[in-house]
């Protein structure tokens, strides 16, 4: 297929990366999997449906629209909302069998007292209390151990509590080790003070802690690595987990610039000699970063060829002199083997992350 602007996720590559990892996982841990934000910008019924289908009964998004969407579509195993929802959805949470993370002891309360005012038994809500063992995100302090130990155990009274769990601050920087084994044993010591309340699920690993930490607890929640990125530019991951998107274009023309000329708005893109510029139809609506003006690569028949001046709203133009043969109705690769959304990333100052879940709805995704 040749469109506009559109990505093919490979879940086959979903799948492997998924497998792999689990095959390096100490017994009695599972994967969570983490498919917040549309799977990182892959689709998220798509690789929920797929990973249920290869035994994962554990999933994770970012908040109740998520979390309902999936339910609907036939995800049938836990999920788990990471972050804030509005305690006014308590109802809706029993409804769709939903596991809520309390974020603190008055949100605990709030979703309680709603829950009562609309009918519901606050027993029938799943949530699993959030523990901030550093972050200073969300959760309860964790250094304060009676307060949150009495926090816990208030709770699970009162709802259907499933776990507890904390997130890491700098799993994927190396040299910071001696904080992030502080905040597992921070951890551990409070899961150890509610030991007796036998909660089902006690996890503190992302995909950088369980790659590279004596992992602690019995899921994973494995997000980036699913899809083949990197936590970090630096990490290197095991070598048989790959990316799982790629993102295309077509060339729409081609043009010979002349000398003096100069290419694209604010004229930042000044030509020395003659050269020929390629436009492509994605921009910065379509989730191409500005950053990447002057600075980003398109591969053109299977050499890099940079962009050309500013990213517009719906259109690139990229430098093709040195790529021999290029025509208009030509694939070019966005993202791919030979420019991944790491490499974008690092040339922009961000993460891979962003760079996947930024790509807007109006690219279309395709499904090889
Ligand atoms: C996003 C998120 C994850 C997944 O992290 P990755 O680095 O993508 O594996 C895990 N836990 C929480 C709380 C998150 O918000």
């Amino acid at each position: 297929m040749i469109g506009r602007s559109w990505t093919e996720i490979s879940l086959d590559t979903i799948k492997k990366n998924y497998l792999t990892y689990m095959d390096g996982m100490p017994d009695g841990q599972k994967i969570m999997a983490v498919v917040k934000a549309d799977a990182y910008g892959h689709g998220d019924v798509k690789v929920a449906l797929m990973l249920q289908k290869e035994g994962c009964e554990n999933f994770a998004v970012s908040n109740f629209e998520e979390a309902k969407k999936l339910r609907i579509s036939g995800v049938m195993g836990q999920i788990l909302i990471l972050g804030y929802t509005p305690v006014d959805l308590a109802q809706d949470l029993a409804k769709y069998d939903i596991t809520q993370a309390l974020i603190s002891t008055e949100y605990a309360q709030d979703l309680f007292v709603r829950a009562e005012l609309s009918g519901v038994d606050a027993k029938s809500i799943k949530t699993q209390f959030a523990i901030d063992t550093g972050m200073n995100r969300i959760g309860l302090d964790a250094d304060d151990e009676v307060p949150c130990e009495s926090a816990i155990r208030q709770y699970a009274e009162i709802f259907n509590m499933t776990g507890i769990f904390t997130h890491l601050a700098v799993a994927d920087m190396p040299e910071e080790d001696v904080f992030t084994n502080a905040q597992i044993s921070k951890f551990e010591k409070i899961a150890e003070r509610v030991k007796d309340l036998e909660l089902p699920y006690v996890h503190c690993n992302n995909t950088a802690a369980g790659l590279w930490h004596n992992t602690f607890g019995n899921l994973t929640r494995l997000g980036i690595s699913l899809y083949g990125l990197k936590p970090d530019y630096n990490n290197t991951l095991p070598a048989d987990i790959k990316p799982a998107l790629t993102w295309k274009s077509v060339i729409a023309m081609v043009k010979d610039v002349r000398p003096g000329e100069t290419v694209g708005y604010g004229r930042t893109y000044k030509i020395d000699r003659p050269r020929r510029v390629a436009t492509i139809p994605t921009g910065y609506a379509d989730g191409y970063s500005r950053h990447l003006s002057s600075v980003g690569m398109v591969v053109v028949n299977g050499q890099k060829a940079p962009v050309a001046g500013r990213v517009c709203m719906d259109q690139i133009m990229i430098d093709i002199t040195d790529v021999p043969e290029v025509t208009a109705g030509m694939e070019v690769e966005l993202i791919g083997p030979d420019y991944g959304a790491d490499e974008m990333a690092h040339d922009i100052g961000t993460i891979g992350y962003e760079i996947v879940c930024d790509i807007s709805a109006r690219v279309e995704r395709t499904y090889i």
